[in-house]
């Protein structure tokens, strides 16, 4: 009997000191969506972001699991943050204005290139059917190739290389995002551009370049500059930029 009463003690001071730690991350929990939905409205909504399947992506897509531990309190700032090999996630905004830009639909193939933490990929693949991505850096590509399987995406389809020479063998691509700056549009991923398909890409010398939309219509390509922007330069194989 009083063996027992030990026992239930035992079990009553383990779950008061177990709880506060469940609290806390329940807490944390609350926090992040709370953030999120913050996100959502005053960095794109109120930016002029109006596509539901877009709106949606960002508010399912938890991007605090996509930057790095030390940064994740910083996770829905309006900003980019650092990730490993001096790389960078981009700004919530500018990862949906060039997702709007490229006027998606459901049964859309798209390719990516420079995964980084593999963010741009997720709310890709929240949006279309299938997703393709291309990184130069093993380290980063496989870190994110780990993050979509724990995150249970099966629709993205990961490849560790030059993203200027683009994914022949799944090509053509309904769209092309790239999220690299080369200081030309590559020869490559024009060709790998299906008929009707859009491309975005951040083109120029850094850190002057500019987003410019393409498209393809009866084979020809038209294209405008649409935004300023600064990004981490597309590098080739030797680790060199690519320079016209
Ligand atoms: N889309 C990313 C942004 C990453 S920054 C995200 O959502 O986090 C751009 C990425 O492009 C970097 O990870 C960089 O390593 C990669 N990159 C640079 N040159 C590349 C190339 N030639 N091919 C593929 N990726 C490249």
């Amino acid at each position: 009997m009083k063996i027992e009463v030990r026992k239930y003690d035992l079990l009553i001071t383990l779950l008061f000191l177990v709880l506060p730690f469940f609290q806390s991350c329940l807490n944390a929990q609350d926090n992040f969506n709370g953030l999120r939905e913050q996100m959502v409205k005053r960095q794109i909504q109120a930016r002029g972001i109006t596509d539901k399947k877009i709106l949606d992506a960002f508010r399912t897509v938890e991007r605090h699991k996509f930057v790095l531990p030390e940064y994740i309190q910083y996770a829905y700032r309006d900003s980019p943050l650092p990730i490993i090999e001096n790389q960078t996630i981009s700004q919530p905004y500018i990862v949906a204005f060039m997702t709007d830009a490229l006027d998606l639909e459901k049964d859309d193939k798209v390719l990516e290139i420079g995964t980084g933490s593999g963010y741009q990929a997720a709310i890709l693949a929240q949006i279309c059917d299938s997703v393709c991505t291309i990184e130069i850096f093993e380290k980063l590509g496989k870190k994110s190739k780990a993050l979509f399987s724990e995150l249970g995406y099966n629709n993205i389809y990961c490849k560790i290389g030059d993203g200027y020479k683009g994914w022949a063998e799944h090509a053509p691509f309904d769209a092309i995002i790239v999220t690299c700056s080369p200081t030309h549009v590559p020869q490559p991923l024009k060709d790998q551009l299906a008929e009707g398909g859009r491309m975005i890409i951040p083109v120029g010398k850094y850190p002057y370049q500019n987003l410019v939309l393409l498209r393809k219509k009866k084979g020809k390509i038209r294209e405008r500059k649409i935004l300023p922007v600064r990004f981490v330069p597309m590098l080739d194989e030797e680790g060199e930029k690519y320079t016209p």
